[in-house]
Order: structure tokens, then C-alpha cells, then sequence
């Protein structure tokens, strides 16, 4: 793996879209692409989807471990998304930021909002839409691990989370996973750029300019 930039402030990167509009493909074709992005783990109280994998794709704990971290203050923020709760856990995102490293965020509209209040300019905001609510109820109809109940929750949930698209910084369509992909890569290499998060530009400059 790549040695991750010194040089910069790390960057906070919340994707978000409606179930079954193509983030968690992204999400995983991103990271494989650049090894400077690492994903944030949420913890949650739903049970496991079949082929997820405990702290992989989340932690899976129960009612009482949640309120635990709640408690704790070990969240930088937490929702309850359909019947469960969500959070992302505090220390591995101020750990990756001081080191320079990049973050994703899975996490929906509510969670968007606490961490932009918590981390503000260190966040980049990135929502998904689908091309058509037709081609996102055959997403989630060909992903095959829900039940018709729950594909007709999640179609009822997608309109009121895609009316929070103004709040973020960017918005894509994904026609093509490609082309989305490929779009996020611009966004994080252009944000990567900002002058703010390039924290060794001062002595670099001076360097450049000093008399000889
Ligand atoms: P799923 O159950 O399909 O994995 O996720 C349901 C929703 O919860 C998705 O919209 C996902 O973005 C959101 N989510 C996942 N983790 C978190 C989290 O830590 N915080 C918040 N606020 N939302 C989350």
C-alpha cells in the first residue's frame, strides 16, 4: 500500500443517496482504487444481511451496547435510519484526519448534518441519485436480500431522503457505475487540492522563494 500524503489534512467524505442507488458499489470500487481512502465502520443495531461480515461492513451490536456508546460519547454522530439505529464511532475519524488520511461515510441525510455541524470544513458532501425511481425499485428488487415488504418501505423512504440533496456539495446521477465512479474520483482529487487542506504548501513556498 501507498504511503498516505503527510502533507495535507485528511478529508471527510459523506456519500449519500436513497437504498439501492449504487453508493455501496461505489463505495467499494473507490476504495480499491485509491488506498489513501479507507471506509468508516458504523455500528448498528439491524442484524446482519447475508454475506455481510462483522466489522467489515458494520458493528453489529444490540439495543444495550448502542445506548452504551451513546452514553459514552463515542459517536461523532448517530440515527435511527427505518427500524434500527446508526452511528460512526469518534476516534478512527480524528485519528485519520491527523494523519492525513481520507475517511467514507455511508451514512444518510441526519448523520450528514450532525457531522458537518461537528467536522464543518473538513467534509465534503456528496449525494446519489438514481437515474429514475423506476430503475431504483428494480436496484433493490435484483439485489434480492430484502423482502417485497421491505424493497416497499425503502421505495416509501427514498422520496423524503432525496429531498435532502440541497444539502450537500455535490450531486451525481448514476447512470453508469463507471462514470459515477470516476466523477467521486474527481471531486476527492479536486478536494485534495483545496489550498486550506494542503498543509505543507507555507514552508514549500518559503522554500521556493528563499534568496539563493
Ligand atoms: P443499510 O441498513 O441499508 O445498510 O443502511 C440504511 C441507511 O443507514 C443507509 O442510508 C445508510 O447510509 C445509513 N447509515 C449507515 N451507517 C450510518 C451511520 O453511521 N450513521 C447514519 N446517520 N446513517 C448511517
Amino acid at each position: 500500500m501507498d504511503q498516505p500524503s503527510r502533507t495535507r489534512r485528511g478529508l471527510l467524505i459523506v456519500l449519500s443517496s436513497p437504498s439501492g442507488a449504487g453508493k455501496s458499489t461505489i463505495s467499494r470500487l473507490l476504495l480499491r482504487a485509491d488506498p489513501e481512502v479507507t471506509m468508516s465502520i458504523s455500528a448498528t443495531t439491524r442484524p446482519p444481511r447475508p454475506g455481510e461480515q462483522a466489522d467489515r461492513d458494520y458493528h453489529f451490536v444490540d439495543d444495550k451496547e448502542f445506548d452504551r456508546l451513546m452514553t459514552a460519547g463515542e459517536f461523532v454522530e448517530w440515527a435511527p435510519v427505518f427500524d434500527y439505529r446508526y452511528g460512526t464511532p469518534k476516534a478512527p475519524v480524528k485519528a485519520a484526519l491527523k494523519a492525513g488520511r481520507d475517511i467514507l461515510f455511508d451514512i444518510d441525510w441526519q448523520g450528514t448534518q450532525q457531522l458537518h455541524a461537528a467536522m464543518g470544513e473538513d467534509l465534503v458532501r456528496i449525494f446519489i441519485l438514481p437515474p429514475s425511481m423506476a430503475e431504483l425499485e428494480r436496484r433493490l428488487r435484483t439485489r434480492a436480500t430484502d423482502t417485497d415488504e421491505v424493497v416497499a418501505f425503502r421505495m416509501a423512504r427514498a422520496a423524503s431522503e432525496i429531498s435532502h440533496w440541497a444539502e450537500y456539495d455535490y450531486v451525481l446521477i448514476n447512470k453508469d457505475m463507471e462514470s459515477c465512479l470516476a466523477e467521486v474520483r474527481s471531486i476527492v482529487a479536486a478536494e485534495r487540492l483545496k489550498r486550506q487542506r494542503q498543509i505543507g504548501l507555507v514552508p514549500f513556498v518559503r522554500d521556493l522563494v528563499a534568496p539563493r
